[in-house]
């Protein structure tokens, strides 16, 4: 099975919002969370940049390791998800995602830290496939529909790739090689070459 990851090409990425939009849209995401976030830096210098973030899905991910309840599990073709039955919103994952991936509602009036949610590569969860449970807490499951995730999908210039690993390296290989440039893709270090 071929491994899922995301590259985020920076020299074509436009800081349109469009993933974070679609993300928001098709997965009914609460007010206040976002799975997918646009950072852009030297804003308005020579050298400006964006980046769209969200969960890697990392290899080896420091997440997993570190949940007290094991809420965290990582799928076969290398998806992160989190069991939102399980999860008691310690935050560790926080502390310990490179990323800034986990975010955490509010739980009720109080403001105490509700349940995990973070990127599924709209994957769904652990709730059965194409369920109202799936839906309610953990949105659209395009992969088991043989769909691409929405937030790639959407995005206008095809900066944001995601699919199987050997498949998007060539794509960006070959874009790199067009260009004479960018032969290092954007958090591929931190998120996937970990021993
Ligand atoms: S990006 Fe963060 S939340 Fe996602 S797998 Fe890596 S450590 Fe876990
Ligand atoms: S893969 Fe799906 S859940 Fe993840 S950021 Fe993109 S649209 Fe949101």
């Amino acid at each position: 099975m071929g491994r899922m990851r995301f590259l985020c090409d920076v020299d074509r990425c436009i800081d349109c919002g469009g993933c974070v939009v679609a993300c928001k849209e098709g997965h009914q995401i609460p007010v206040g969370v976002n799975r997918r976030r646009v950072i852009t830096i030297n804003e308005g210098k020579p050298g400006e940049k964006s980046i769209s973030v969200a969960c890697m899905h990392c290899s080896d991910a420091p997440c997993i390791a570190v949940c007290p309840v094991d809420a965290l599990y990582q799928r076969e073709d290398g998806i992160v998800l989190v069991n939102k039955d399980v999860c008691i919103g310690c935050g560790y994952c926080f502390f310990a995602c490179p990323f800034g991936a986990p975010q955490f509602p509010k739980g009720n009036s109080f403001g105490a830290r509700g349940v995990m949610d973070k990127c599924t590569f709209c994957a769904g969860g652990p709730a059965e496939n194409f369920s109202d449970k799936e839906k309610r807490l953990y949105g659209q499951n395009r992969i088991a529909e043989g769909k691409a995730p929405l937030c790639a999908s959407m995005c206008a210039t095809k900066a944001l790739l995601a699919g199987d690993a050997d498949k998007i390296a060539n794509i960006y290989r070959e874009r790199g090689f067009k260009r004479g440039s960018g032969a290092n893709a954007w958090g591929w270090d931190k998120a996937y070459n970990k021993k």
